[in-house]
């Protein structure tokens, strides 16, 4: 602030926007974005990491389960979730195919996912030779349940909700549906490690929940993924599929008759398999989750107040449970996209990180209108698998307009991502801006 300005007119001084020339409200040092688990990794991480490197064995199975990092994330996950199985892989997308083919799903059947969501969640399908329905998102930018109820047809098979962001879906009334028309659900939890709905940790609400391990979420080990479910059958179908040899490691596990019986039920598999060195990171950051999520949901209230204030109650996102809600980001929704743009541009001139959600000129792999090859329906098979088949026609189809109610939620959405990194000072300060973008947009 100048120096020239008399005491009763520094009020009004800070009062005058950055975008005007009045001062930043955030000046405290931004701190590093996008990094929840990474951020956190030290001696813990380090020495695991340190241990399996120096006892030569970087192969689960070449260890006994109480000595295996990766049997220790999957022991520590069950834990965790309240969950009775867990299977630790090498990708969130090889946890979601796994768990699809747990489910039973096969080449034809149609799956639902939301139109908001990691393109992944439809690659997964498509490489299982299943077609993805696209499902539109409410105001809480999560899969709309009515929307679900009206892409059901006889080939649907699994429903796929997506926990965006931390946030948790409206799993009741998705379970309803899923319920009335006989449809098995895969929790997609990659964003929303640590989120809970009604009590309950996201992953244990539907038949079986898949979690990824990649940079960007909220616990990592660069690349990883587990699933996990309480259903045995689906288990067992995720692990003979995750590993081609799952049988051969099993073989002195259980009893003669369980023996035997995985022995006439094993089947094709891939290599999904989590290396030790993966499974070593992700055990140690799995044990920090609650800490970090303790302090991204503290300041997300804060944020959450601050928004209110400056915006009013009808601006603030819609949540189907608060309270279990990760607090990985705060939203708030604009009367039109020109106005989206505005509130972002005010509040990035303060200093506060932001963002609007959706514009037709910046592709974002998050939402269906720029899943380019499943709009486009390209595939590398030279046969036109699998949207080209003669016992399993593709009867899905896709435009960029089919989902109204996404884009136009996405549109008027600003974004304030949140992480534990952020100083008391700073999420002040991001506090202040807010309120000071608010009382010039309620002036306007
Ligand atoms: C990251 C992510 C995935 C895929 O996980 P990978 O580990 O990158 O394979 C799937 N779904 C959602 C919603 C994601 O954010």
């Amino acid at each position: 602030m100048s120096a020239k300005v008399k005491p009763e007119n520094a009020r009004v001084a800070a009062d005058r926007l950055a975008a005007e020339g009045g001062p930043r409200a955030v000046t405290a040092p931004r701190p590093t974005l996008w990094a929840h688990g990474p951020a956190e990794i030290g001696k813990e991480e380090i020495a695991a990491v340190r241990k399996v490197l120096e006892r030569r064995m970087l192969f689960r199975f070449g260890l006994d389960r109480k000595e295996s990092y990766a049997a220790r994330f999957e022991d520590l996950m069950a834990k965790k979730t309240g969950a009775r199985f867990a299977l630790a892989m090498n990708s969130g997308t090889s946890a979601l195919m796994a768990g699809l083919v747990g489910l039973g799903v096969s080449p034809g059947d149609e799956v639902l996912v939301p139109a908001y969501t990691y393109i992944a969640t439809a690659a997964a399908v498509l490489a299982l030779g299943a077609f993805p329905v696209i499902v539109d998102v409410d105001r809480s930018l999560m899969m709309d349940p009515q929307d679900l109820a009206k892409k059901i047809t006889p080939r649907s098979c699994v429903v796929i909700p997506v926990h965006m962001r931390g946030s948790v879906c409206d799993m009741e009334r998705i379970l309803a549906v899923a319920r009335r028309h006989k449809l098995r659900v895969l929790e997609d939890c990659a964003q929303a490690n640590g989120a809970t709905y009604r009590g309950r940790h996201v992953g244990t609400l539907g038949d079986a929940g898949a979690f990824s391990l990649q940079q960007s979420k909220v616990i990592s080990a660069g690349e990883g993924g587990i699933l996990i479910t309480s259903d045995r059958r689906v288990f067992e179908r995720a692990a003979f599929y995750h590993d081609s040899a799952y049988m051969f490691w099993m073989e002195k596990q259980g009893t003669p008759a369980e023996q035997r019986r995985r022995q006439r039920e094993t089947f094709l598999g891939q290599n999904f398999r989590m290396p030790e060195l993966l499974g070593a990171v992700a055990y140690e950051q799995l044990k920090k989750r609650d800490r970090i999520l303790a302090r991204t949901r503290a300041i997300k209230r804060r944020l959450w107040a601050a928004c209110e204030d400056a915006f009013g109650p009808e601006a603030l996102e819609s949540p189907n449970d608060r309270a279990g809600d990760c607090g990985l980001a705060m939203t708030v929704f604009c009367e039109s996209p020109a106005q989206a743009m505005e509130w972002a541009r005010l509040l990035k001139a303060e200093g506060v990180n932001c963002g609007t959600r959706f514009s037709k000129e910046i592709p974002d792999r998050h939402v269906y209108y720029f899943w380019n090859y499943i709009m486009e329906k390209r595939t590398p098979h030279r046969n036109g698998f699998p949207w080209v088949s003669r016992d399993h026609p593709c009867m899905v189809q896709y435009d960029r307009e089919m989902c109204p109610q996404t884009i136009h939620w996405m549109e008027r959405a600003v974004l304030m991502p949140i992480t534990q990194a952020m100083s008391d000072e700073y999420v002040r300060q991001v506090c202040t801006a807010i309120r000071k973008v608010g009382r010039w947009s309620s002036a306007h």
